[in-house]
């Protein structure tokens, strides 16, 4: 059996999630827009799935829009701010996803917005008092801050962030793919405007995601057609991905603490594995802090070595599935921008650990123990 690490990239569907999908890919396959009983059926699947998100996240259905996941989420909150909000000003951050950094940047050349990136202390956290001085210096601003970085782990203080934003009269976005269905989010009470998730990060299925937005927010269409989510995406709904999404948070909810603590157990086990076996092993970002880091992820820097380049590639051999920075990076740090922004050394190895529910200590141990190999 194949260890499998890398669910900060994707995870695994939970047969749970694969039964409740089933019947809508089978006899419930209906248009939710045709006005017969079959389109009745599959458009009570989805608004019922609506609501089961909404629930968990203590919003209106009114505020959920289903997307084909995060990366159009991210797109949806930057091009809506800017072009029906008036946003003028983006303060992101260096080590934000590239769905919010390309898409800024693209908006910022095409003349757009003007974009302003956040400094970062030594551990690559925000710096809240340059999030200040940039927000007060720029009205109309969309502050763009993730909730848990899917390379190094780190986590950013919402509430801390959204009463600054909320001080200079800023939206504020926050891409919490990595976080949804792992943390609670108890949205009226991070006050925030835009909130994006991924199913396939939960046991979902992929290409399903979705965005909330606050109420009160009106945004013009994003993708135009059918007057499909209240006008804001037209096109036929994935009934049977917005199905599994809507399963798989339910699940996610229901062990959420259970798995959380199983999880950060098994981090501190890895990282003092990896402290004992791997000469000079640097934890990338606050990978060790257990209230500012993802329970789920550590990130590595391995020290110089002639392996660095094939280390991803010798422990795919060994039957290892694993990342360096993110999903699609060799073993050596310079691929990734945010192991980059956060000064980490290119000849150091970069590897990326990220854990799921179905992980086992006996896997980590195995996965210590080749590296520990490789580096002797
Ligand atoms: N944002 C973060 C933090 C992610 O980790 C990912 C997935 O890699 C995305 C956005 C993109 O999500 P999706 O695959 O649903 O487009």
């Amino acid at each position: 059996m194949r260890i499998y690490l890398d669910n900060a990239a994707t995870t695994s569907l939970d047969p749970l999630v694969l039964a409740a999908m089933s019947p809508f890919f089978e006899s419930h396959f209906g248009n939710p827009s045709s006005i017969h009983a079959s389109g009745r059926e599959a458009r009570t699947a989805v608004e019922n799935a609506r609501k089961t998100i909404s629930k968990l996240l203590h919003c209106s259905p009114s505020e959920i829009f289903f997307t084909s996941g995060a990366t159009e989420a991210d797109n949806m909150a930057l091009a809506g701010s800017i072009f029906s909000s008036g946003v003028r000003h983006i303060i992101t951050s260096p080590i934000e996803h590239h769905a919010v950094l390309h898409t800024a940047e693209w908006w910022a050349k095409k003349g757009h917005v003007t974009l302003h990136l956040v400094q970062l202390d030594g551990k690559g956290h925000i710096d809240l008092t340059h999030l200040e001085t940039l927000l007060a210096a720029h009205p109309q601003a969309l502050v763009s801050l993730m909730h848990g970085n899917n390379e190094i782990g780190n986590m950013t203080d919402l509430k801390a962030v959204s009463l600054l934003s909320r001080k200079y009269k800023a939206y504020f976005h926050s891409d919490t793919v990595q976080t949804i269905g792992l943390y609670p989010l108890h949205l009226p009470q991070l006050d925030l405007d835009f909130v994006v998730g991924s199913a396939h990060k939960f046991h979902g299925p992929k290409g399903v995601g979705f965005i909330y937005i606050k109420g009160g927010i009106k945004l013009d269409a994003f993708i135009h057609g059918g007057s499909q989510e209240r006008n804001m995406r037209g096109g036929t709904e994935n009934v049977a991905g917005i199905v599994g999404l809507a399963k798989a948070l339910e699940i996610a909810y229901s062990e959420m603490e259970q798995k959380r603590s199983a999880m950060a157990a098994l981090k501190k086990f890895l990282c003092q594995r990896l402290m004992e076996e791997i000469p000079d092993v640097r934890f990338n970002g606050d990978c060790l802090s257990e209230a500012q880091s993802l329970a789920h992820i550590v990130s590595i820097s391995t020290p110089e070595h002639d392996g660095n380049e094939m280390l991803l590639f010798n422990l795919d051999i060994e039957g290892i599935s694993i990342s360096g920075g993110s999903a699609c990076t060799s073993g050596a740090a310079a691929g990734s921008h945010v192991l980059h922004e956060i000064g980490v050394p290119e000849e150091r190895g970069a590897i990326r650990f990220s854990l799921s529910k179905y992980t086992t200590q006996e896997e980590l141990e195995k996965t210590v123990q080749v590296l520990s190999r490789l580096f002797k």
